[in-house]
């Protein structure tokens, strides 16, 4: 290992505790979503970590994701929802491990006509996002098709993302229409709630919750559950500590332009905005030692931290602790925070 470095460790154990957890207050299947290299987390751990503990279903955004996830051949029977519409027909049907999203009727017809399992379809109900997916005045028709084609599909979902409370309500109330009058025996999965949604609304008619948030321990402001644990913890060691109480300059700076005029220990941590660890981290707090200490400069390779005299070269640091303080400080959401952290910071399963 090399020395001082920073890593991201991830918690197996807090991880199967949350789906596991979800499962038994919610009473419904899991779709974990590892789009975005699993929130930063590192698809090619979690998606293996899972798949060990019995996980079979994994959605992405992208085929390039499903494509990387399948390089790892962990085994014939996992299965990866592509939400984004993927268009050729070949690809599709040389990568038959993948299921692929139904973002309109044209979609449905070419799949169908070019010989696709409909099992492998999962058709998107749009109310109107402007996102993808059936429009929701498509609905006869697309109920005309299932039944005249004789289809049973692999599920049928749509998003409740960011919609206002009593608009989400409506949502569900359509969905659910929509499901039942073309025949719910006719869909093996039904899903549309995100992690929010989860929290706000009990949807009957859904067997999964298609999150991702929730399963990583990840939470906003608002929804708090103290029953989930995150997954992820961004630690290493202080790579070194110098003096700087007569020196003008801290890294590339002036310790004036810092607003540190008076530091006198600099330590310094091998992460950087290379990593995807932000100059926007500048004046925010990391944790040595239990106690708070503030970034002073980041640069493309290193962080420097103005400390006291406590602080000593190989010294426990913890960058992101508490990730929702961190992000209300420096005005970005947990999803960007996480999912720009870049595969230079190596992924470690605990
Ligand atoms: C990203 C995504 C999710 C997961 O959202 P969370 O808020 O992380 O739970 C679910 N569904 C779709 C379609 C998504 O794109």
């Amino acid at each position: 290992m090399v020395i001082n470095s920073i890593r991201m460790f991830l918690d197996q154990k807090n991880l199967l505790h949350n789906i596991e957890y979800l499962k038994k207050v919610k009473n419904k299947d899991i779709l974990p979503v590892v789009k975005a290299n699993a929130y930063g987390h590192g698809v090619n751990v979690i998606v293996p970590a899972l798949y060990s503990a019995g996980q079979r279903e994994f959605a992405v955004a992208r085929y390039v994701e499903a494509e990387n996830i399948l390089k790892l051949n962990l085994g014939n029977d996992i299965r990866i929802l592509v939400f984004e519409s993927i268009g050729d027909m070949e690809l599709i049907k040389n990568t038959p491990n993948i299921d692929i999203a139904i973002n309109s009727m044209t979609e449905l017809k070419e799949a169908i006509e070019a010989g696709i399992d409909s099992k492998r379809m999962q058709i998107k109900i749009d109310f109107g996002f402007g996102r993808n997916g059936v429009f929701h005045y498509e609905v006869s028709e697309l109920k005309d098709y299932i039944i005249k084609n004789n289809l049973y599909l692999g599920g049928i979902f749509t998003h409740l993302f960011a919609v206002n409370y009593r608009d989400g309500l409506k949502i569900i109330e359509d969905f659910t229409e929509i499901v039942n009058s073309i025949g719910r025996e006719r869909f093996e999965k039904i899903h549309l709630q995100n992690s929010a949604a989860v929290m706000n609304y009990n949807c009957e008619i859904a067997t999964h919750l298609r999150v991702g948030m929730l399963i990583y321990g990840l939470q906003e402001v608002g929804y708090y559950d103290p029953n989930l644990k995150q997954v992820f913890s961004l630690e290493g060691q202080i790579a070194g500590v110098r003096e700087v109480e007569n020196s003008k300059y801290v890294a590339y700076e002036l310790k004036s332009d810092l607003d540190i005029p008076d530091c006198k220990y600099i330590a310094k941590v091998k992460i950087g905005y290379g990593d995807g660890f932000l100059k926007k981290n500048e004046k925010s707090k990391c944790i040595i030692n239990n106690k708070e200490f503030k970034i002073a400069e980041v640069t493309m390779d290193n962080t420097f931290i103005e400390v006291d005299e406590s602080v000593k070269e190989g010294d426990k640091i913890y960058l992101y602790r508490d990730i929702t303080k961190e992000v209300n400080f420096i005005g970005m959401n947990i999803y960007e925070l996480l999912t720009i952290l870049s595969p230079r910071i190596p992924r470690v399963l605990k």
